[in-house]
């Protein structure tokens, strides 16, 4: 299955989303739903999770950082070479060259930095709820998956648009 979404026993509102099972486990241990009731979530905050567990958040966000750093520096590394050759490629072409690095640092760092605030606003929801559950907010359904993913798509319709089509042999 595509994601899976989790359910409010008693609205049935759907209160978490995850895309192919993926969980970074990072998050309250439970959330109060709109209803008013309390949802036990498996997530920990920061500070709750063992050595493993955070290694496991660290590689995860590295993965998405790859895959984030990937597409974009398949965006650099035609957008670059292509519009100072207006957009002619060689036979031989690669987005693989030298230009790719940009955007795989690019795609790498916004990753790392989203996943960096995440942290912080986990040790300050220690801090500041002294074990109080937050509110459910838009961000349990949404998650930071979406996000990801959507930084994933994004150098696709950039680079149509940037190249007027021609990087796509319009
Ligand atoms: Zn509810």
């Amino acid at each position: 299955m595509f994601y899976t979404t989790s359910v409010c026993p008693k609205c049935l509102r759907n209160t978490d989303l995850k895309l192919l099972g993926i969980c970074s486990g990072l998050g309250p241990s439970a959330t109060i739903c709109k209803c008013g009731i309390a949802l036990i979530s498996k997530r920990k905050e920061w500070p709750e999770m063992n050595l493993s567990e955070k290694g496991g958040f660290i590689g995860l966000s590295v993965l998405g950082g790859l895959a984030v750093g990937t597409t974009w520096g398949l965006f650099t590394g035609t957008l670059i070479p292509g519009s100072q050759n207006n957009w002619q490629f060689p036979h031989n072409f690669t987005p693989f060259g030298s230009a790719f690095v940009p955007g795989l640092i690019f795609g790498m760092f916004i990753v790392c930095a989203i996943q960096a605030f995440r942290v912080i606003l986990s040790v300050r929801r220690v801090r500041d709820l002294q074990g109080q559950p937050p509110n459910s907010t838009w961000r349990d359904l949404m998650g930071t998956q979406f996000l990801i993913l959507l930084l994933i798509l994004l150098p696709l319709p950039l680079l149509y648009l940037a190249s007027g089509g021609k990087a796509f042999g319009k």
